[in-house]
């Protein structure tokens, strides 16, 4: 059986390669006579794991000394709680930028703990634009600058960061985490989901500095307490093995490949022969996003109407490429192409888009 190409937005592709050797490990992890998933994560076995993926995280991404990297349960939706109930208590504001849905997730349980400035609200252009990061400024005092990086379902990134002085920005980097090289200096904390560029669900990666740490609500329960992550490696409780384990197998893959500026030169290579097509189609497909904030990891797409759509997707099935449509909050049609995605899955992705419209014109 082929392997199918894979353009869901998450969980989403990983290697084959990795695949295959998980399978091989699967029962006698490395000749220990034991699956890692049924080993203790205090044995010398998995804490090489765990490290691992934590020292490659910041070997890769360039993280700096004065950050934590702590691995959590709960996915980024959990840290859209843990941030407010640390940063926002006693008082304190945070500003918002709404770009799109994710930023309204986390926005929503973000006011329910604290006040909230609302710095840019792209509603009324339906989130298909972003302003020009000099033009933002934060508030005096702010606790934090919340932003993402990366509109999973709109498809629209950041390409630059706004300078907000002594406010720090956390940024939800669900979708383009260890795509591209980023400057941390210019963030207090960013988070992320694995399920996208790093592994399979069930661990959010987050990224903290350690003055961050010295500001947290004191009065919340262990778990919600970035301190005892920190404290503790994120062995405080049992973390979550399998993908942290899957995740050391990809940052291997990902050094190995040259690290993050190939990474990220292969993603522009990938988005770029996507939008190019989009664009010499003459309105065959039509990309709704501003065109210096285009994804480079999730390309959205219309077609003329929601039938020509659904055909498009049927008959890109039927040539094992799966998981082009579309949000159902926004409907139309969806590529998303992160790291793992070989670039000629994003070719015969091309392929079949020219071929459909030459059929259909
Ligand atoms: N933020 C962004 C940008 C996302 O794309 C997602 C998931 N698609 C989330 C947050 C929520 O992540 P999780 O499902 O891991 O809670």
């Amino acid at each position: 059986m082929s392997h199918a190409k894979n353009f869901y937005a998450g969980p989403s592709v990983l290697p084959i390669s990795i695949l295959e050797e998980i399978q091989k490990n699967m029962v006698d992890y490395m000749g220990s006579g034991l699956s890692l998933m049924e080993t203790s994560h205090r044995s010398p076995e998995y804490d090489e794991v765990h490290m691992n993926s934590l020292n490659l995280i910041r070997e890769i991404y360039g993280v700096p000394d004065n950050f934590k990297i702590l691995f959590i349960g709960g996915g980024a939706t959990m840290q859209f709680s843990m941030i407010p109930l640390n940063f926002l208590s006693g008082g304190r504001s945070c500003d918002f930028t709404l770009t799109g849905a994710w930023s309204k997730k986390a926005y929503n349980d973000a006011i329910k703990l604290g006040k909230v400035n609302v710095i840019f609200d792209g509603k009324d252009e339906s989130y298909t634009r972003l302003p020009d990061p000099a033009s933002l400024k934060a508030t005096p005092g702010a606790s934090y600058f919340h932003m993402t990086s990366n509109e999973t379902i709109g498809g629209i990134q950041w390409k630059d960061w706004p300078d907000t002085g002594d406010v720090p920005i956390i940024c939800d980097m669900s979708s383009d985490i260890m795509s591209r090289p980023i400057p941390f200096e210019k963030f207090g904390m960013i988070y992320a989901g694995a399920q996208k560029n790093l592994g399979p669900s069930g661990v959010a990666i987050v990224i903290i500095r350690e003055d961050m740490l010295e500001k947290c609500n004191p009065d919340i329960t262990a778990y919600l307490d970035y301190r005892i992550h920190a404290k503790k490696d994120s062995l405080y409780n049992t973390p979550p093995v399998f993908p942290i384990y899957a995740m050391s197998l990809i940052l291997q893959k990902v050094k190995a490949d040259g690290g993050l500026k190939s990474i990220q030169n292969r993603n522009e290579e990938k988005s770029r022969l996507i939008y190019d097509t989009i664009d010499k189609s003459g309105n065959f497909y039509k990309s709704p996003v501003d065109v210096s904030v285009r994804s480079d990891m999730n390309v959205v797409f219309t077609l003329d109407s929601t039938d020509l759509e659904k055909e498009f997707i049927a008959e890109a099935k039927k040539r094992q490429m799966v998981g082009l449509k579309g949000h159902v909050s926004v409907g139309g049609c969806r590529a998303s192409i992160y790291n793992s995605l070989p670039i000629s899955d994003v070719m015969a992705l091309v392929d079949f888009m020219n071929e459909f419209q030459k059929e259909k014109s």
